[in-house]
């Protein structure tokens, strides 16, 4: 069929639609992020009813009518189970969902990212600290989206940084004592050691690196600021966090 198309992707939201369907945002790993409905799937007994939540990671074929596609049949490939386990993990995954949700324009492909997700949803599902786990994937967005962060000198003036750290999280320039504005967040030296690790820090070595729990949380409070700087959007995934 020459409308028909055939491709692995995740289900980033699932609106309620009508009755008994549901509208599907997927990531694709082909197409980008496309929408495509899901008919019926709300019924007791239909049978792609796991289609329609969100984190199903499956190979879709969607019929395209118009600028429309129509789920005609996925199967699933991994449904992350464990991640519905933890309300914390939960939260975080959400996030990993709705940050490519807000930076990926429609019929973008990016297999690089594509991966990215799956591989942090993955990581996320095995128990691997969440925290550490949506830190990366932020330092990998930033990176991805021409914003990496630079831990090597201040932004401003360009002397090298010792001792005070401040980050600018309207520019994600890490800044000296000297040059800092209103702006800026303090850093503390173990949180920019960790953070500077972690962005060096390949995604399949994350489950090795150590650190205290207490400079994870400095550093997301930190890459969450340094999101909404960046891309004008408040997660709202992390609020109970
Ligand atoms: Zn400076």
């Amino acid at each position: 069929m020459e409308n028909l198309i055939i491709t692995k992707a995740i289900v980033l939201r699932a609106t309620l639609f009508q009755d008994s369907d549901k509208i599907l945002t997927l990531f694709s790993l082909d197409f980008g992020k496309i929408s495509a409905k899901l008919k019926g799937c709300t019924k007791q007994n239909a049978k792609l009813k796991f289609a329609g939540q969100p984190f199903c990671f499956a190979e879709f074929s969607l019929i395209k009518r118009g600028d429309n596609f129509v789920v005609a049949t996925a199967s699933e490939i991994e449904s992350f189970f464990n991640l519905s386990q933890n309300f914390d993990t939960l939260s975080l995954a959400m996030a990993v969902l709705e940050i490519v949700d807000k930076i990926m324009p429609e019929n973008e492909q990016s297999p690089q990212l594509f991966l990215k997700v799956l591989k942090t949803l993955s990581l996320l599902n095995n128990g691997v600290n969440p925290k550490l786990c949506l830190s990366k994937f932020l330092l990998d967005v930033f990176a991805y989206s021409g914003y990496a962060l630079s831990f090597d000198k201040c932004k401003t003036c360009g002397t090298a940084l010792n001792h005070n750290y401040f980050l600018n999280v309207e520019t994600g320039a890490f800044v000296c004592d000297l040059c800092k504005t209103a702006e800026c967040m303090k850093v503390e030296f173990p949180t920019f050691s960790l953070m500077r690790m972690l962005n060096d820090t390949d995604l399949n070595k994350l489950e090795t690196l150590k650190a205290h729990n207490h400079t994870i949380d400095q550093i997301l409070v930190l890459l969450n600021a340094n999101f909404t700087g960046k891309f004008g959007h408040i997660l709202k995934s992390l609020k109970n966090i």
